[in-house]
């Protein structure tokens, strides 16, 4: 059942109305199936606008489909960052070894696509910005399902009711939190924190990745493209989470500066950068689990429901490719609850695969011990020597099934 002002479709059948909330990655991928088979769409994003944050993403695998199918293949290919190395450097500075992006993280050369976060999310955009209600600069502040929908109420004071709501918002999601709990009940943390941040190129640094090492530190500097910013990323084992740095930048940039110390190579320099960064993005590497995704007729996508952690690479693949399947799940099953299970079922697979690559070798780019180490370092050096490194066969685990719009 829909609300009596509910439009209708060709076939006269009342469209479905669906509230997503995010606007990055699974959101706007999920809005753009959505409209096609026929729902009417309204996406939620807290930001004031679209996003622009450039760190750069892969799309691998299944992930190549999905976008191959919403017809902006093209335009990823053309937004291609196509980095000409990776330079692994010791405690010193000293290079150990130069390989090809692709060869570390498994993926296939001339078919796998790495473009910057923001450029993923303005393709998507495109797609649907006309088709598609945005709400920018708001958010969902209580959610209250009944038999004929949810009543929502907007942080701005406009109250909706829709047919189904969908969490897009992210490793954080303030949607699984009102319907499922806290997030330590599905946060799986692996041991890392990282901090991000953009400092300007003055390294001379082109189409390259450095990533400097010592046992449980990791300092890389990446050059997308020829510009003169540079995306810095600074990572460290910590067994537990520093919750008490977690909302706190200024707690966070004592932290790093601290791990840091007496670092060598540019990593002194990164760390003054940091302290001036004004767009530092700090985290826990962590994966979200959850024996569900959905609950009456609110389901959770992307990082939301199953964030793989960077360590991996396959968040925007899993989030490209939940969307699809959750939208396949809806336009072939007009009961959301069968629609819910059918997405879970059809998902869940690949998912659990992928987020398995953590404990498959994937963390090993960031060894904690000597020894650790310098394994990684052998295995990095038997890569220059092999022709190409075998694709992970996660990545392409799942097959898409015809969407029927
Ligand atoms: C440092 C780093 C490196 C990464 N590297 C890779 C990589 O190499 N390859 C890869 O595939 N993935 C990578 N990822 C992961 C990738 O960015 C995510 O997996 C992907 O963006 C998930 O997309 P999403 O749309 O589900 O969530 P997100 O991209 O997290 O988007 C969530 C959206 O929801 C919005 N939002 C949050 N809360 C609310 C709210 N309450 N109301 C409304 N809107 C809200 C946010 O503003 C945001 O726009 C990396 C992530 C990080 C942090």
């Amino acid at each position: 059942m829909t609300t009596a002002s509910s439009p209708m479709d060709v076939s006269g059948t009342a469209k479905r109305k669906v509230l997503i909330s995010g606007a990055s990655i699974s959101g706007p991928a999920l809005a753009y199936w959505l409209h096609r088979s026929g729902c009417a769409v309204t996406v939620v994003e807290k930001a004031g606008a679209l996003r622009a944050g450039g760190y750069p993403i892969d799309i691998r695998g299944t992930a190549i489909e999905v976008v191959r199918r919403m017809g902006i293949l093209p335009r990823l290919r053309d937004a291609h960052i196509d980095s000409r190395r990776c330079t692994f450097l010791d405690a010193g500075g000293g290079e150990v070894v130069s390989v090809s992006p692709s060869a570390v993280a498994g993926g296939v050369e001339g078919q796998d696509l790495e473009v910057r976060r923001g450029d993923l999310a303005a393709s998507l955009y495109a797609l649907v910005r006309d088709d598609v209600e945005f709400l920018f600069g708001d958010s969902i502040d209580t959610l209250d399902e009944s038999a004929h929908g949810v009543d929502v109420a907007f942080h701005s004071g406009q109250q909706r009711t829709f047919d189904l709501v969908v969490g897009a918002d992210g490793m954080h999601s303030a949607t699984r939190e009102s319907l499922f709990g806290p997030e330590e009940r599905f946060h799986r943390y692996l041991g890392y924190c990282f901090a991000l941040f953009t400092l300007p190129n003055t390294f001379g640094l082109s189409r390259e990745v450095v990533l400097w090492n010592t046992p449980g530190r990791a300092a890389a500097l990446y050059a997308v493209g020829d510009s003169d910013e540079l995306h810095a990323f600074l990572t460290f084992h910590r067994p537990e989470p520093p919750f008490d740095a977690l909302r706190n930048p200024d707690a966070q940039r004592e932290l790093v500066a601290k791990v840091f110390a007496g670092a060598g190579w540019e990593v002194p320099a990164m760390v003054d950068a940091l302290r001036d960064a004004d767009d530092l993005f700090f985290d826990t590497a962590g994966q979200i689990r959850m024996p569900h995704w959905s609950r009456g007729r609110v389901a959770l996508v992307g990082d939301a429901a199953y964030a793989p952690s960077f360590l991996t690479g396959q968040g925007s693949s899993l989030a490209l490719a939940g969307a699809y399947m959750l939208a396949d799940s809806l336009a072939t099953n007009r009961d959301h609850t069968a629609a819910f299970a059918a997405y879970e079922r059809g998902v869940r697979e690949f998912v659990t695969m992928n987020q398995a690559l953590v404990d498959n070798g994937a963390a090993t780019l960031f060894p904690t011990t000597a020894r650790a180490l310098e394994q990684r370092n052998a295995r990095l050096r038997n890569l220059v020597t092999l022709p190409s490194a075998p694709a992970r066969p996660a990545h392409s685990a799942l097959t898409l099934p015809e969407i029927r719009l």
